[in-house]
């Protein structure tokens, strides 16, 4: 079994900051990633708040330049996830698909997953009319009308994405203000194409071989109706990419790794960072600076306990 001083799980932002801290350091680091470096940052067209970047970046030459700041260092890049974590006489075990490694520090940085509806028809219709990205499937939905799902900064950046694109669009939300930030609400309110449906609740996702609508109803009145659709976008939130924590690490009521301000977790050796972990900003430059707190903090745990 290949042996590590540190092992990080998750190749966004986090990871990929925790390794370059670490690796310039001189620790023996081994890192898995089930897809490409970047995480869900190569789903975002575009960033407007990394700094250094006055005109914005596209998600993917941000990571571009974070990959080619990473390969100055060799090290072992296994692609694949982890299944399972144990402790194993001051170490910790980690079971991936494929493998078994063994590393006496942990950092997770396995963020978050776009959250389901659970309602109808999502299933059968996802990639047939219902979609969590709008960089990846908004082309397919040029000239037509769609509706986004949800209220927070995610919904409202990417119903301005994708205003560009399609006909109109319907933001289903399910109260009477949206969460999302001021600077979002403002362009929602004035752009033309995108028309707000308050307090209605998407209840399932309608058609045949591919979707045609939505039935909605009005969570005040509890009437329904059904709205004319080719597309839904769904933007309500994130699920953390968990499944795999060892016993006793301790999570939030959602799922998201506790941490205290260094990254620890409860169990020793084991650090958090990025979107992974219990917080309330999750943004591209926080989940750097987790990944450098969690690196700088785990150097410190292997001086100490050598
Ligand atoms: P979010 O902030 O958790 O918002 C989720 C939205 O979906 C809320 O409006 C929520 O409604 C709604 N929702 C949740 N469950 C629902 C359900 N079952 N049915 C219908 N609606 C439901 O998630 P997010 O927008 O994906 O953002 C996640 C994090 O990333 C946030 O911290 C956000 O600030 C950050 N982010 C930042 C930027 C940026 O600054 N550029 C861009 C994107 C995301 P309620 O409002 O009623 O709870």
């Amino acid at each position: 079994m290949k042996e590590y001083e540190s092992f990080i799980l998750g190749g966004g932002p986090a990871g990929i900051t925790a390794a370059l801290y670490l690796l310039r350091a001189g620790i023996k680091v081994g890192w898995a990633e089930k897809l490409s470096p970047g995480g869900q940052v190569l789903l975002t067209e575009n960033i407007d708040n990394y700094p250094g970047f006055p005109q914005g970046v596209k998600g993917w030459e941000l990571i571009d330049k974070f990959t080619a700041h990473l390969d100055q260092f060799e090290f072992d890049k296994f692609r694949d996830e982890a299944i399972e974590i144990r402790s194993q006489s001051g170490s910790y075990v980690v079971k991936l698909s494929e493998s078994e490694i063994s590393a006496r520090t942990l950092i997770i940085c396995t963020g978050a997953r776009w959250r389901k509806l659970g309602i109808p028809g999502e299933k059968k219709f996802t990639g047939r009319g219902v979609s969590y990205c709008a960089v990846c499937d908004g082309n397919f939905f040029r000239g037509q009308e769609v509706a986004c799902i949800g209220g927070g900064d995610t919904a409202l950046e990417e119903s301005l994405y994708l205003s560009k694109l399609v006909k109109k669009i319907y933001l289903i939300h399910r109260r009477n203000a949206l969460r999302g930030a001021k600077i979002y609400q403002d362009k929602i309110f004035r752009d033309p194409k995108i028309e707000i449906l308050y307090d209605t609740i998407a209840t399932e996702f309608a058609g045949d071989t591919s979707l045609t609508g939505i039935n909605i109803e009005n969570a005040l009145t509890g009437s329904k109706s059904l709205l004319h659709v080719t597309g839904a976008f769904v933007f309500i939130g994130l699920d953390p990419a968990g499944g795999f924590f060892p016993p006793g690490l301790e999570t939030d009521a959602l799922g998201f790794i506790k941490t205290d301000q260094e990254m620890m977790t409860s169990l020793p050796g084991i650090f958090a960072a990025g979107d992974i972990r219990s917080k309330y900003c999750r943004q591209v430059s926080t989940a750097v600076g987790d990944g450098a707190t969690a690196a700088y903090n785990a150097q410190a745990y292997l001086e100490h306990n050598s």
